[in-house]
């Protein structure tokens, strides 16, 4: 393991702050390392394997599409990502859909879409996009402008001119910072990097109002939120709104890398042939998991599973009766807020067997794959239990 550990230092950018550990394999909600110790797995690789591993409808659309068709790029088409098109936009209230490889790739394809739209439909030389402070978007240029967080971005200006950013859960901020060049406000409806904080469904209404009332285009940004993992297809139908451009990626491949941007038809239709490309984007393999995924997640009572065995661990970690604590989340994502930095818990539980990540440094973040087995869940708390015992 060292050997690998080291080569590993000395052939790859020093872009991860990443564990000593080698995965090798994966089944359910377990993760092995080369040395064959088993972790429980409540990070899911970020909230992306949402059905596990080894999850045999993923396994066998990849394996069939591999033998047929790998990639064709945009110059045709290809079944699966017709298919997958129509099962996104019939299961939600956009009308089209753009395939990209990432979260960040489907942030910048809505900024495009939005500056678009500001330019040729509300005559916006500039147009402008409104953000949230603590927000996450991603690395590219234009996600990270829209990501409000110095320290991601301070390294790296200049970034894209005409952002501004409001406080999350807080409409006198959006509202004092609209102007005649806002064409589109983006915002997550749980800010996860940012510490698993939800929007309050006041806020999110409110914001749905003025932005319809200024013909300003409300973008969510599911990316880590989407398929499933809130406990409904995306987190927003909590709240009872309808944005006009959402972001997906993670969840949505089942563990294989894909992302998309769905826009309603009057913004969409900004867009004309050449305004935006991707070569990978609904390439038929990561098309084809993605079917298998959606399949499986919209099946009878999956999203009551998921509801029900997040309301368990939610009262699990109450339990656990923690002074200064706060659990925050919905469905399957979850955040305990400590009154400290949190990295030494985490480094304990993974030491015993649970993989668990931060959402900022006292936040610790649950995202386990949406199959977690009540006893699991069992498992995870008794092992952070000890994990709190042992660090004390
Ligand atoms: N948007 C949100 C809400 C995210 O949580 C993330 C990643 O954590 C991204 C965008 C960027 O996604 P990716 O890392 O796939 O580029």
């Amino acid at each position: 393991m060292q050997n690998l550990i080291e080569k590993s230092k000395k052939y790859k950018m020093n872009t991860y702050a990443s564990f000593d550990i080698v995965l090798e394999s994966g089944n359910g909600s377990t993760l092995k390392d080369i040395n064959g110790k088993e972790y429980l797995d409540f990070v899911s690789g970020i909230a992306v394997n949402s059905l596990g591993y080894g999850q045999t409808d993923i396994l066998k659309a990849l394996v069939g599409q591999a033998c047929m068709l790998t990639h064709c790029s945009n110059l045709y088409l290809n079944l699966n990502e017709i298919e997958l098109a129509e099962k996104l936009v019939e299961n939600s209230c956009f009308d089209k859909v753009f395939f990209c490889n990432s979260g960040t790739e489907s942030v910048e394809a809505a900024i495009k879409l939005a500056k678009k739209y500001g330019k040729t439909q509300k005559n916006i030389d500039t147009p402008e996009i409104i953000s949230m402070k603590q927000s996450f978007h991603g690395r590219t240029l234009g996600a990270l402008t829209a990501t409000g967080q110095d320290k991601y971005q301070s390294s790296f200006t200049p970034l894209l001119s005409g952002f501004n950013y409001a406080e999350f859960n807080n409409i006198e901020s959006v509202k004092s910072i609209i102007n005649e060049k806002t064409c589109a406000v983006i915002i997550e409806i749980i800010q996860g990097e940012g510490g698993i904080l939800p929007a309050t469904t006041d806020f999110i209404k409110e914001l749905r109002e003025i932005t319809q009332d200024k013909h300003i285009l409300l973008i969510i940004d599911e990316v880590q939120t989407g398929i499933g993992r809130t406990g409904k297809l995306f987190a927003h139908q909590h709240y009872g709104i309808e944005p006009d451009i959402m972001t997906l990626a993670k969840g949505l491949g089942g563990g294989v890398p894909i992302g998309a941007m769905l826009a309603k038809d009057f913004v969409a239709n900004s867009f004309i042939a050449g305004d935006h490309a991707s070569t990978f984007g609904g390439n038929p393999l990561a098309c084809g998991a993605a079917i298998a995924v959606l399949d499986k997640i919209l099946s009878d009572c999956f999203f009551d599973e998921v509801k029900a065995k997040g309301h368990y661990l939610k009262e699990r970690l109450l339990e656990l009766n923690i002074e200064n604590t706060e659990v925050r989340g919905m469905g399957l994502m979850f955040g305990m807020e400590f009154s400290f930095p949190v990295k030494p818990i985490i480094e304990k539980c993974i030491e015993n067997g649970l993989l668990l990540i931060g959402a900022g440094a006292n936040v610790i973040r649950f995202v386990p794959p949406l199959i977690i087995e009540f006893e699991e869940i069992d498992k995870a708390v008794d092992i952070l239990q000890s994990a709190l015992l042992e660090i004390k």
